[in-house]
Protein backbone atom coordinates (compact mmCIF):
# COMPACT_ATOMS: atom_id res chain seq x y z
CA UNK A 1 0.00 0.00 0.00
CA UNK A 2 2.87 2.19 1.19
CA UNK A 3 4.58 1.69 -2.34
CA UNK A 4 1.31 2.50 -4.09
CA UNK A 5 0.84 5.44 -2.32
CA UNK A 6 3.82 7.19 -1.88
CA UNK A 7 3.16 9.75 -4.08
CA UNK A 8 0.65 10.89 -2.79
CA UNK A 9 0.85 14.02 -0.38
CA UNK A 10 -0.60 14.40 2.79
CA UNK A 11 -2.82 17.42 1.92
CA UNK A 12 -4.08 15.04 -1.28
CA UNK A 13 -5.06 12.09 1.05
CA UNK A 14 -6.49 15.05 3.57
CA UNK A 15 -8.90 16.19 0.58
CA UNK A 16 -9.57 12.29 -0.64
CA UNK A 17 -10.90 11.81 3.21
CA UNK A 18 -12.98 14.93 3.47
CA UNK A 19 -14.84 14.42 0.46
CA UNK A 20 -15.23 10.73 0.89
CA UNK A 21 -14.96 9.30 3.99
CA UNK A 22 -18.27 8.86 6.81
CA UNK A 23 -16.08 8.54 9.90
CA UNK A 24 -17.47 6.61 12.85
CA UNK A 25 -18.04 8.61 16.25
CA UNK A 26 -16.97 11.66 14.20
CA UNK A 27 -18.23 15.53 14.02
CA UNK A 28 -19.60 15.22 10.61
CA UNK A 29 -19.45 18.61 9.66
CA UNK A 30 -16.58 19.72 11.47
CA UNK A 31 -14.96 17.19 9.63
CA UNK A 32 -16.02 17.71 6.08
CA UNK A 33 -15.06 21.42 6.51
CA UNK A 34 -11.50 20.79 7.55
CA UNK A 35 -11.68 21.69 11.06
CA UNK A 36 -10.67 18.40 12.73
CA UNK A 37 -7.25 16.68 11.90
CA UNK A 38 -7.17 13.90 9.08
CA UNK A 39 -5.05 11.58 10.68
CA UNK A 40 -3.11 8.44 8.72
CA UNK A 41 -1.95 5.94 10.54
CA UNK A 42 0.86 3.61 8.90
CA UNK A 43 2.62 1.52 11.06
CA UNK A 44 2.90 -0.06 14.69
CA UNK A 45 5.15 -2.22 16.73
CA UNK A 46 4.96 -2.97 20.11
CA UNK A 47 2.72 -0.10 22.06
CA UNK A 48 3.77 2.68 19.52
CA UNK A 49 2.17 3.64 16.29
CA UNK A 50 3.88 5.92 13.79
CA UNK A 51 1.69 8.62 11.46
CA UNK A 52 2.60 9.14 7.74
CA UNK A 53 4.49 12.51 9.08
CA UNK A 54 6.69 9.90 10.65
CA UNK A 55 5.91 10.68 14.18
CA UNK A 56 5.94 7.67 16.64
CA UNK A 57 3.07 7.55 19.13
CA UNK A 58 2.99 5.30 22.57
CA UNK A 59 -0.96 4.23 21.68
CA UNK A 60 -1.80 4.01 25.35
CA UNK A 61 -5.65 3.03 24.25
CA UNK A 62 -4.21 0.31 22.55
CA UNK A 63 -6.50 1.56 19.16
CA UNK A 64 -9.71 1.37 20.83
CA UNK A 65 -8.54 -1.38 24.11
CA UNK A 66 -8.53 -4.09 21.34
CA UNK A 67 -4.96 -4.52 20.02
CA UNK A 68 -4.05 -6.30 23.50
CA UNK A 69 -1.05 -8.22 22.22
CA UNK A 70 0.82 -4.50 20.60
CA UNK A 71 1.13 -4.18 17.45
CA UNK A 72 3.27 -5.48 14.66
CA UNK A 73 3.08 -9.05 15.79
CA UNK A 74 4.47 -11.64 12.95
CA UNK A 75 3.20 -14.95 14.71
CA UNK A 76 -0.30 -13.73 13.88
CA UNK A 77 0.20 -12.05 10.56
CA UNK A 78 1.54 -15.17 9.59
CA UNK A 79 -1.35 -16.63 10.75
CA UNK A 80 -3.72 -15.28 8.77
CA UNK A 81 -1.76 -14.89 5.25
CA UNK A 82 -1.22 -19.11 5.86
CA UNK A 83 -5.04 -18.99 6.46
CA UNK A 84 -6.43 -16.49 3.65
CA UNK A 85 -3.75 -19.12 1.10
CA UNK A 86 -5.32 -22.36 2.01
CA UNK A 87 -8.84 -21.36 2.45
CA UNK A 88 -10.32 -17.53 2.45
CA UNK A 89 -13.58 -17.92 3.27
CA UNK A 90 -16.31 -20.88 4.08
CA UNK A 91 -19.23 -20.66 5.97
CA UNK A 92 -20.38 -22.24 9.08
CA UNK A 93 -23.81 -23.05 8.59
CA UNK A 94 -25.22 -26.69 8.82
CA UNK A 95 -22.35 -28.33 10.58
CA UNK A 96 -19.49 -26.90 8.75
CA UNK A 97 -16.19 -25.15 9.94
CA UNK A 98 -12.40 -24.57 9.23
CA UNK A 99 -9.93 -26.43 11.77
CA UNK A 100 -9.21 -22.83 12.92
CA UNK A 101 -12.69 -22.19 13.98
CA UNK A 102 -13.47 -25.11 15.12
CA UNK A 103 -9.89 -25.31 16.95
CA UNK A 104 -11.11 -21.70 18.58
CA UNK A 105 -14.00 -22.52 19.84
CA UNK A 106 -11.95 -25.23 22.49
CA UNK A 107 -9.71 -22.63 23.61
CA UNK A 108 -11.96 -20.10 24.09
CA UNK A 109 -14.38 -22.89 26.29
CA UNK A 110 -11.17 -24.22 27.83
CA UNK A 111 -10.41 -20.56 29.01
CA UNK A 112 -14.11 -19.67 30.14
CA UNK A 113 -15.40 -19.56 33.39
CA UNK A 114 -17.31 -22.58 35.15
CA UNK A 115 -20.37 -23.33 33.52
CA UNK A 116 -20.24 -22.14 29.82
CA UNK A 117 -20.86 -24.45 26.78
CA UNK A 118 -20.57 -23.40 23.27
CA UNK A 119 -19.36 -20.13 21.53
CA UNK A 120 -21.45 -18.58 18.33
CA UNK A 121 -19.49 -16.44 16.24
CA UNK A 122 -19.78 -12.70 15.08
CA UNK A 123 -17.64 -10.12 14.00
CA UNK A 124 -17.65 -7.36 16.40
CA UNK A 125 -19.20 -6.54 19.55
CA UNK A 126 -22.26 -4.56 18.79
CA UNK A 127 -23.15 -7.70 16.54
CA UNK A 128 -22.85 -10.39 19.38
CA UNK A 129 -24.85 -8.37 21.70
CA UNK A 130 -27.72 -8.39 18.93
CA UNK A 131 -27.15 -12.75 19.16
CA UNK A 132 -27.46 -12.19 23.35
CA UNK A 133 -30.93 -10.52 22.66
CA UNK A 134 -32.18 -12.99 20.33
CA UNK A 135 -30.76 -16.01 21.99
CA UNK A 136 -32.18 -14.78 25.16
CA UNK A 137 -35.99 -13.86 23.25
CA UNK A 138 -35.85 -17.40 22.20
CA UNK A 139 -34.82 -18.97 25.71
CA UNK A 140 -37.91 -17.52 27.00
CA UNK A 141 -40.27 -18.31 24.16
CA UNK A 142 -38.84 -21.60 24.40
CA UNK A 143 -39.62 -22.05 27.88
CA UNK A 144 -43.18 -20.61 27.73
CA UNK A 145 -42.53 -17.25 28.97
CA UNK A 146 -43.32 -14.87 25.91
CA UNK A 147 -43.72 -11.84 27.90
CA UNK A 148 -40.74 -12.16 29.97
CA UNK A 149 -38.34 -9.96 27.24
CA UNK A 150 -37.10 -6.37 29.37
CA UNK A 151 -33.41 -6.38 28.83
CA UNK A 152 -31.80 -4.10 31.86
CA UNK A 153 -28.95 -2.12 31.35
CA UNK A 154 -26.84 0.03 33.34
CA UNK A 155 -26.36 4.21 32.55
CA UNK A 156 -23.02 4.62 31.20
CA UNK A 157 -22.61 1.10 29.98
CA UNK A 158 -21.68 0.63 26.47
CA UNK A 159 -22.50 -2.54 24.56
CA UNK A 160 -22.32 -1.32 21.11
CA UNK A 161 -24.38 1.23 18.64
CA UNK A 162 -26.86 -0.89 16.20
CA UNK A 163 -30.53 -0.83 17.43
CA UNK A 164 -30.64 -2.71 20.37
CA UNK A 165 -27.02 -2.35 21.75
CA UNK A 166 -27.31 1.56 20.83
CA UNK A 167 -30.40 0.75 22.85
CA UNK A 168 -28.60 -0.85 25.56
CA UNK A 169 -25.79 1.41 25.83
CA UNK A 170 -26.38 3.81 28.23
CA UNK A 171 -25.11 7.05 27.38
CA UNK A 172 -27.26 9.98 25.70
CA UNK A 173 -24.91 10.88 22.52
CA UNK A 174 -26.19 7.29 21.13
CA UNK A 175 -29.36 7.63 21.83
CA UNK A 176 -30.24 11.37 20.80
CA UNK A 177 -31.84 12.18 17.34
CA UNK A 178 -31.77 8.50 16.55
CA UNK A 179 -35.16 7.18 18.54
CA UNK A 180 -33.28 5.43 21.37
CA UNK A 181 -33.77 3.82 23.45
CA UNK A 182 -36.05 0.89 21.81
CA UNK A 183 -39.16 0.04 24.42
CA UNK A 184 -37.64 -3.40 25.73
CA UNK A 185 -34.96 -1.88 27.12
CA UNK A 186 -34.47 -0.42 31.00
CA UNK A 187 -31.42 1.48 32.52
CA UNK A 188 -30.55 1.69 36.10
CA UNK A 189 -27.80 3.02 38.03
CA UNK A 190 -24.16 2.90 37.18
CA UNK A 191 -22.05 1.11 39.95
CA UNK A 192 -19.90 4.32 39.74
CA UNK A 193 -19.05 5.09 43.34
CA UNK A 194 -16.96 8.01 42.41
CA UNK A 195 -19.74 10.21 40.28
CA UNK A 196 -22.62 8.72 41.87
CA UNK A 197 -22.52 8.14 45.44
CA UNK A 198 -23.19 11.56 47.89
CA UNK A 199 -20.16 12.54 49.53
CA UNK A 200 -21.52 10.89 52.70
CA UNK A 201 -22.14 7.71 51.49
CA UNK A 202 -20.06 4.66 52.37
CA UNK A 203 -18.75 1.86 49.56
CA UNK A 204 -20.98 -0.39 51.23
CA UNK A 205 -23.95 1.80 51.19
CA UNK A 206 -23.92 2.64 47.99
CA UNK A 207 -23.82 -1.04 46.47
CA UNK A 208 -27.38 -1.56 48.72
CA UNK A 209 -28.52 1.60 47.04
CA UNK A 210 -27.46 -0.26 43.76
CA UNK A 211 -29.33 -3.47 44.56
CA UNK A 212 -32.02 -1.43 45.88
CA UNK A 213 -32.45 0.79 42.39
CA UNK A 214 -32.78 -2.60 40.80
CA UNK A 215 -35.47 -3.93 42.82
CA UNK A 216 -37.53 -1.20 42.80
CA UNK A 217 -36.87 -0.78 38.69
CA UNK A 218 -37.76 -4.60 39.01
CA UNK A 219 -41.09 -4.11 41.25
CA UNK A 220 -41.93 -1.58 39.09
CA UNK A 221 -42.16 -3.11 35.65
CA UNK A 222 -43.04 -6.91 36.97
CA UNK A 223 -40.62 -9.57 37.44
CA UNK A 224 -42.09 -11.77 34.65
CA UNK A 225 -41.86 -8.86 31.76
CA UNK A 226 -37.72 -8.86 32.69
CA UNK A 227 -35.46 -11.45 30.70
CA UNK A 228 -32.18 -10.38 30.92
CA UNK A 229 -29.24 -7.90 32.98
CA UNK A 230 -26.14 -6.66 31.07
CA UNK A 231 -23.09 -5.64 32.48
CA UNK A 232 -19.70 -4.86 31.90
CA UNK A 233 -17.48 -6.53 34.69
CA UNK A 234 -15.67 -3.37 35.00
CA UNK A 235 -17.54 0.04 32.91
CA UNK A 236 -15.56 0.68 30.10
CA UNK A 237 -16.65 3.74 27.66
CA UNK A 238 -19.04 4.78 30.21
CA UNK A 239 -15.89 5.91 32.63
CA UNK A 240 -13.44 3.10 33.65
CA UNK A 241 -14.66 2.34 36.62
CA UNK A 242 -13.70 -0.66 38.61
CA UNK A 243 -17.04 -1.80 40.52
CA UNK A 244 -17.19 -1.17 44.24
CA UNK A 245 -16.52 -4.14 46.82
CA UNK A 246 -19.47 -6.81 46.33
CA UNK A 247 -21.57 -4.83 43.92
CA UNK A 248 -21.76 -8.18 41.63
CA UNK A 249 -22.95 -10.33 44.30
CA UNK A 250 -25.08 -7.91 45.59
CA UNK A 251 -26.85 -7.47 42.02
CA UNK A 252 -26.82 -10.97 41.15
CA UNK A 253 -28.51 -11.86 44.53
CA UNK A 254 -31.46 -9.62 42.61
CA UNK A 255 -31.78 -11.25 39.44
CA UNK A 256 -31.43 -14.92 40.80
CA UNK A 257 -34.48 -14.18 43.12
CA UNK A 258 -36.30 -12.79 40.20
CA UNK A 259 -35.09 -15.69 37.34
CA UNK A 260 -33.73 -13.18 35.36
CA UNK A 261 -30.54 -14.00 33.41
CA UNK A 262 -27.00 -12.34 33.30
CA UNK A 263 -25.06 -11.26 30.42
CA UNK A 264 -20.96 -10.35 31.21
CA UNK A 265 -20.34 -7.88 28.38
CA UNK A 266 -16.57 -8.99 28.38
CA UNK A 267 -15.96 -7.46 24.84
CA UNK A 268 -13.18 -5.30 26.74
CA UNK A 269 -11.91 -7.32 29.87
CA UNK A 270 -11.97 -10.98 28.07
CA UNK A 271 -8.73 -12.02 27.34
CA UNK A 272 -6.74 -10.82 30.16
CA UNK A 273 -7.40 -6.81 30.56
CA UNK A 274 -7.92 -7.01 34.60
CA UNK A 275 -5.55 -9.44 34.92
CA UNK A 276 -7.51 -11.93 34.92
CA UNK A 277 -8.90 -13.63 31.58
CA UNK A 278 -12.21 -13.08 31.94
CA UNK A 279 -13.78 -10.04 34.01
CA UNK A 280 -16.25 -12.42 35.26
CA UNK A 281 -13.64 -14.42 37.27
CA UNK A 282 -12.00 -11.13 38.74
CA UNK A 283 -15.52 -10.43 39.97
CA UNK A 284 -17.05 -13.75 41.15
CA UNK A 285 -19.69 -13.18 38.32
CA UNK A 286 -21.63 -16.38 37.06
CA UNK A 287 -23.03 -15.48 33.79
CA UNK A 288 -25.41 -17.37 31.49
CA UNK A 289 -23.76 -15.79 28.24
CA UNK A 290 -20.37 -13.41 28.34
CA UNK A 291 -19.72 -11.57 25.11
CA UNK A 292 -16.32 -11.33 23.34
CA UNK A 293 -14.72 -9.34 21.21
CA UNK A 294 -11.46 -7.03 20.65
CA UNK A 295 -8.97 -9.30 23.13
CA UNK A 296 -9.78 -12.34 21.34
CA UNK A 297 -7.86 -11.64 18.25
CA UNK A 298 -6.07 -8.92 19.57
CA UNK A 299 -8.10 -7.09 16.78
CA UNK A 300 -5.81 -8.18 13.82
CA UNK A 301 -9.09 -9.94 12.43
CA UNK A 302 -12.88 -9.06 13.20
CA UNK A 303 -14.22 -11.42 15.17
CA UNK A 304 -16.46 -11.55 18.12
CA UNK A 305 -18.48 -14.44 19.93
CA UNK A 306 -21.27 -15.14 22.40
CA UNK A 307 -20.57 -17.32 25.02
CA UNK A 308 -23.81 -19.21 26.56
CA UNK A 309 -23.81 -21.21 29.85
CA UNK A 310 -25.25 -25.03 29.41
CA UNK A 311 -28.37 -24.06 31.24
CA UNK A 312 -29.24 -21.87 28.16
CA UNK A 313 -27.77 -24.30 25.34
CA UNK A 314 -29.83 -26.75 27.08
CA UNK A 315 -32.99 -24.89 26.27
CA UNK A 316 -31.64 -23.83 22.67
CA UNK A 317 -31.73 -27.65 21.83
CA UNK A 318 -35.03 -27.74 22.78
CA UNK A 319 -35.78 -25.08 20.74
CA UNK A 320 -34.74 -26.46 17.56
CA UNK A 321 -36.32 -30.25 18.19
CA UNK A 322 -39.28 -28.29 18.47
CA UNK A 323 -39.00 -25.65 15.47
CA UNK A 324 -36.25 -26.62 12.95
CA UNK A 325 -32.47 -25.12 12.64
CA UNK A 326 -32.36 -21.81 14.71
CA UNK A 327 -32.86 -18.59 12.35
CA UNK A 328 -29.78 -16.89 13.25
CA UNK A 329 -26.58 -16.49 11.59
CA UNK A 330 -24.39 -14.26 10.06
CA UNK A 331 -22.18 -15.03 6.46
CA UNK A 332 -19.18 -14.42 7.86
CA UNK A 333 -19.65 -16.29 11.65
CA UNK A 334 -16.30 -18.03 12.73
CA UNK A 335 -14.26 -16.08 9.41
CA UNK A 336 -11.72 -18.12 9.11
CA UNK A 337 -9.39 -15.73 9.01
CA UNK A 338 -10.75 -13.92 12.19
CA UNK A 339 -10.52 -17.72 13.69
CA UNK A 340 -7.15 -18.54 12.64
CA UNK A 341 -6.02 -15.20 14.43
CA UNK A 342 -8.05 -15.91 17.10
CA UNK A 343 -5.73 -19.27 17.64
CA UNK A 344 -2.36 -17.24 17.00
CA UNK A 345 -3.57 -14.70 19.45
CA UNK A 346 -4.39 -16.58 22.46
CA UNK A 347 -1.40 -18.46 21.94
CA UNK A 348 0.56 -15.59 21.93
CA UNK A 349 -1.03 -14.34 25.11
CA UNK A 350 -0.11 -17.81 26.85
CA UNK A 351 3.07 -17.76 25.87
CA UNK A 352 4.39 -13.87 26.77
CA UNK A 353 2.31 -14.46 30.06
CA UNK A 354 0.10 -11.14 29.29
CA UNK A 355 -3.13 -12.07 31.59
CA UNK A 356 -0.21 -11.41 34.35
CA UNK A 357 1.63 -8.97 33.01
CA UNK A 358 -1.70 -6.66 32.72
CA UNK A 359 -2.35 -6.84 36.82
CA UNK A 360 1.49 -6.85 37.41
CA UNK A 361 2.36 -3.77 35.03
CA UNK A 362 -1.50 -2.57 35.64
CA UNK A 363 -1.08 -2.23 39.40
CA UNK A 364 2.43 -0.29 38.85
CA UNK A 365 1.46 1.99 36.40
CA UNK A 366 -1.42 2.66 38.93
CA UNK A 367 0.52 3.48 41.56
CA UNK A 368 2.67 6.05 39.65
CA UNK A 369 -0.27 8.13 38.65
CA UNK A 370 -0.96 8.09 42.11
CA UNK A 371 1.98 8.71 43.48
CA UNK A 372 2.39 11.74 40.70
CA UNK A 373 -0.45 13.12 40.09
CA UNK A 374 -2.89 12.05 42.97
CA UNK A 375 -2.32 15.56 45.13
CA UNK A 376 -2.73 17.75 41.84
CA UNK A 377 -5.93 20.21 42.56
CA UNK A 378 -7.78 19.09 39.46
CA UNK A 379 -7.53 15.23 39.88
CA UNK A 380 -10.49 13.84 41.69
CA UNK A 381 -10.11 10.16 40.98
CA UNK A 382 -7.50 7.69 39.87
CA UNK A 383 -8.53 4.04 39.67
CA UNK A 384 -7.92 1.28 37.90
CA UNK A 385 -8.01 -2.66 37.51
CA UNK A 386 -5.51 -4.43 35.68
CA UNK A 387 -4.41 -2.16 32.66
CA UNK A 388 -8.26 -0.50 32.63
CA UNK A 389 -7.10 2.68 34.07
CA UNK A 390 -8.94 6.29 34.36
CA UNK A 391 -7.82 10.03 35.72
CA UNK A 392 -10.88 11.84 36.72
CA UNK A 393 -10.37 15.66 36.44
CA UNK A 394 -12.63 18.15 38.63
CA UNK A 395 -13.08 21.84 39.42
CA UNK A 396 -12.67 20.72 43.16
CA UNK A 397 -11.91 18.00 44.09
CA UNK A 398 -13.19 18.89 48.00
CA UNK A 399 -16.62 19.52 47.07
CA UNK A 400 -16.39 17.40 44.33
CA UNK A 401 -17.33 19.68 41.50
CA UNK A 402 -17.48 19.18 38.09
CA UNK A 403 -16.14 21.22 34.91
CA UNK A 404 -18.27 22.62 33.04
CA UNK A 405 -19.05 19.97 30.31
CA UNK A 406 -18.93 22.93 27.71
CA UNK A 407 -15.26 23.47 29.08
CA UNK A 408 -13.93 20.23 27.63
CA UNK A 409 -10.96 19.51 30.25
CA UNK A 410 -10.88 15.91 29.29
CA UNK A 411 -10.28 16.77 25.79
CA UNK A 412 -8.11 19.13 26.46
CA UNK A 413 -5.71 16.96 28.48
CA UNK A 414 -6.00 14.09 25.86
CA UNK A 415 -4.36 16.60 23.06
CA UNK A 416 -1.83 18.29 25.42
CA UNK A 417 -0.73 14.76 26.39
CA UNK A 418 -0.93 14.12 22.45
CA UNK A 419 1.56 16.76 21.60
CA UNK A 420 3.67 15.16 24.36
CA UNK A 421 3.60 11.74 21.71
CA UNK A 422 0.51 9.44 23.65
CA UNK A 423 -2.89 8.97 22.84
CA UNK A 424 -5.07 8.41 26.15
CA UNK A 425 -8.87 8.51 25.21
CA UNK A 426 -10.51 11.25 26.59
CA UNK A 427 -14.21 9.18 27.68
CA UNK A 428 -17.29 10.57 26.11
CA UNK A 429 -19.27 11.62 29.39
CA UNK A 430 -17.17 13.70 32.36
CA UNK A 431 -13.71 14.14 32.09
CA UNK A 432 -12.10 11.16 32.62
CA UNK A 433 -9.11 10.13 30.28
CA UNK A 434 -8.78 6.70 29.71
CA UNK A 435 -5.92 4.66 29.57
CA UNK A 436 -5.86 1.08 27.88
CA UNK A 437 -2.77 0.31 26.86
CA UNK A 438 -2.00 -3.15 25.07
CA UNK A 439 -0.96 -5.66 27.97
CA UNK A 440 2.51 -6.60 26.95
CA UNK A 441 2.95 -2.96 28.71
CA UNK A 442 6.42 -2.62 30.16
CA UNK A 443 7.14 -0.42 33.55
CA UNK A 444 9.27 1.52 31.55
CA UNK A 445 6.47 2.18 29.14
CA UNK A 446 4.38 2.64 31.84
CA UNK A 447 6.88 5.60 33.31
CA UNK A 448 7.12 7.44 29.89
CA UNK A 449 2.69 7.49 29.90
CA UNK A 450 2.99 9.01 34.14
CA UNK A 451 5.91 11.16 32.76
CA UNK A 452 4.51 13.15 29.76
CA UNK A 453 0.71 13.01 31.42
CA UNK A 454 2.42 15.29 33.89
CA UNK A 455 3.92 17.44 31.57
CA UNK A 456 -0.06 17.65 29.49
CA UNK A 457 -1.62 18.21 32.68
CA UNK A 458 0.61 21.09 33.68
CA UNK A 459 -0.04 22.54 30.06
CA UNK A 460 -3.51 22.56 30.55
CA UNK A 461 -3.62 23.62 34.15
CA UNK A 462 -0.75 25.92 34.84
N1 LIG B 1 -19.42 -3.99 24.34
C1 LIG B 1 -18.43 -3.31 24.93
C2 LIG B 1 -18.20 -3.48 26.39
C3 LIG B 1 -17.63 -2.45 24.17
O1 LIG B 1 -16.66 -1.74 24.77
C4 LIG B 1 -17.84 -2.34 22.79
C5 LIG B 1 -16.98 -1.47 21.90
N2 LIG B 1 -16.21 -0.54 22.49
C6 LIG B 1 -18.91 -3.06 22.24
C7 LIG B 1 -19.66 -3.88 23.03
C8 LIG B 1 -19.22 -2.94 20.78
O2 LIG B 1 -18.26 -3.54 20.03
P1 LIG B 1 -18.06 -3.16 18.49
O3 LIG B 1 -17.63 -1.74 18.45
O4 LIG B 1 -17.01 -4.14 18.05
O5 LIG B 1 -19.35 -3.40 17.82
Amino acid sequence: MRKDTALLTNDMLALWDRENFFHPSTHLAKHARGETATRVITGGKGVWIEDRDGRKLLDAFAGLYCVNVGYGRTEITDAIAEQAKQLAYYHAYVGHGTEASITLSKMILDRAPAGMSKVYFGLGGSDANETNVKLVWYYNNILGRPQKKKIISRWRGYHGSGLMTGSLTGLGLFHKKFDLPLTQVLHTEAPYYYRRADLSMSEADFVAHCAAELESLIAREGADTIAAFIGEPALGTGGLVPPPAGYWEAIQAVLEKHDILLIADEVVTGFGRLGTMFGSDHYGMRPDIITIAKGLTSAYAPLSGSIVSDRMWQVLMQGTDENGPIGHGWTYSAHPIGAAAGVANLNLIDSLGLVNNAGDTGAYFLAALRDRLGAHANVGDIRGEGLLVAVEFVQDRDTRTYFDPADTIGAKVAGALLAEGVIGRAMPEGDILGFAPPLCLTRAEADEIVGRLDKAVATVFG
